[in-house]
């Protein structure tokens, strides 16, 4: 028993072994493979049941089923629960109703929780997971007592290592998947916290050189334009180089804004007086837009950082956010708090949110939506997030608004 068991373990282990060494990379074209591997293993596990010594089979088929369920909802689901059945079905045999019951049932309302499975963090994912596994055991194991006289000393074998089986089985699967998905956004968050650096380290030597000809420029252009000799007519020409200098003086102090280093100012606080500050630099504009700000701060905890950026960073994603509901208002949510040893800054907008390929560009150089953007701002973002150790979560549907979740350790 004990070998079928490793067994079985190696093939519930095996598409995501297979899917760390080869198809990490997160491509569309990867789920089908990613499904095909969760389905193979399936099938394995089906082929190769774990025999008790007292005569009674039973299989771990429902342990990739249930992941590809709370992973992938409906769309994922659905073919594994087509290959389960038509493959139970040829089997035949007299548990081919109760399985496919199970599985039906399974199919309708798993997939229920997927949108709010993804949204969990990893440790709610991973207790969600075997719960739901062992749940779904449950409810298959009393389906089962019907074909029992009396629920004898069998049945509740059976019954036990059906569930510490399927429970300890699952929680392995969920460990490695969550360590995986952690990995993939730690490289995704170093690939750009190198070409940040990159960048930032380049601009601000470009920077500074161009902004003292602008200035000059700008000044003398000012000065045409109050001229008298020059026609009225001709003055619109002014305006508008006028109007372009100062766009790319914005550019620039955007770019100068993160990339100063001899504005460095380094505190330890716990962001309350940032905070304070950069609410009121911001409340004007959020009145002129109809955005009512709800602001709720009680962390406790502490940090060294430098203050500068802190509030640029913070100006960057509190404007966003109102520009984001410049349309038709909104509610803007600031909330700071502690979780254990954790600053946790939640910034929610009802704008006008963001699909999932917008929120995989954020912060990269030049990547803005906006006719006047720079696409600055959310590159300083995670870079200054970035360089107090601390994580950027991202939640957005598109006409629903978006949260950005920001964690700091302290
Ligand atoms: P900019 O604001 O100059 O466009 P950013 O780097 O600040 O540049 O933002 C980049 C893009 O990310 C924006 O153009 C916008 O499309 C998107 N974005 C950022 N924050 C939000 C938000 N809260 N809601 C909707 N979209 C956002
Ligand atoms: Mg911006």
């Amino acid at each position: 028993m004990l070998e079928t068991f490793l067994v079985n373990i190696l093939f519930l282990v095996l598409p995501i072994l297979l899917i760390v060494v080869f198809f990490d990379n997160k491509k569309k074209n990867d789920q089908l493979v990613i499904l095909f591997f969760f389905a193979a293993s399936m099938i394995l596990c089906m082929v190769y049941p774990i025999k008790l010594e007292l005569g009674f089979l039973f299989d771990l088929r429902y342990v990739p089923y249930i992941i590809v369920g709370l992973y992938g909802g409906y769309k994922g689901l659905f073919p594994l629960f087509l290959i389960l059945n038509v493959y139970r079905i040829f089997l035949g045999g007299n548990g081919t109703f109760n399985s496919f019951a199970t599985s039906t049932v399974i199919f309708i309302l798993l997939p229920l929780m997927t949108k709010r499975f993804n949204g969990y963090n990893t440790k709610m994912r991973i207790i969600t997971g075997v719960s739901a596994a062992v749940f779904i055991m449950i409810i298959y194991l009393l389906l089962l007592s019907s074909y029992f006289e009396v629920l004898n000393e069998e049945y509740w074998t059976l019954t036990f290592y059906a569930i510490t089986t399927h429970g300890i089985v699952i929680a392995i699967d969920l460990i490695m998947i969550e360590k995986i998905i952690a990995n993939i956004k730690n490289r995704e968050n170093f690939l750009q916290a190198e070409q940040f650096h990159v960048i930032s380290e380049l601009s601000a030597s470009v920077s500074h050189e161009i902004r003292n000809p602008l200035t000059v420029t700008k000044g003398f252009l000012q000065l045409l334009n109050v001229s008298k000799t020059v026609q009225d007519e001709d003055k619109v020409y002014l305006d508008y180089s006028l109007k372009e200098l100062i766009r790319a003086e914005n550019i620039l102090n955007d770019y100068l804004a993160f990339a100063k280093p001899q504005s460095e100012h380094m505190v330890q606080s716990n962001f309350k007086k940032e905070f304070e500050y950069v609410k009121n630099v911001l409340l004007p504009l959020a009145n002129l837009n109809n955005v009512e700000i709800s602001y709720h701060f009680s962390n406790t905890l502490k940090k060294k950082f430098d203050q500068n950026q802190l509030k640029q960073c913070l100006i960057n994603l509190l404007k966003n956010a109102i520009e984001a509901m410049k349309e038709d208002g909104g509610n803007l949510v600031i909330e700071v708090t502690d979780q254990g040893k954790n600053i946790v800054i939640r910034i929610q907008d009802t704008g006008i949110g963001m699909s999932k390929e917008e929120i995989l560009q954020l912060g990269k150089p030049y990547y803005s939506n906006k006719k006047e953007g720079t696409g600055l701002g959310m590159m300083m973002v995670y870079g200054t997030i970035g360089k107090m150790k601390g994580r950027i979560d991202v939640q957005s549907k598109k006409g629903e608004g978006t949260t950005f979740t920001i964690t700091i350790p302290t």
